[in-house]
């Protein structure tokens, strides 16, 4: 491992936003449904790799 960057794949269920690792399209986890996002592919790149933003 030579970065820090914590990569999230398509299936997982997370909290909070994230950006395609391949396109940076942001994604943000919903109000309803406590939060919880499951990761879709990404609808810009088919991209199965998402990345945890502040
Ligand atoms: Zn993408």
């Amino acid at each position: 491992m030579s970065t820090s960057d914590q990569l999230h794949e398509v299936g997982d269920a997370v909290v909070g936003s994230f950006r395609c690792a391949s396109c940076d399209l942001l994604i943000a986890s919903p109000n309803e449904n406590d939060g919880v996002l499951v990761l879709p592919p990404c609808p810009l790149c088919a991209g199965e790799s998402w990345r945890r933003i502040a």
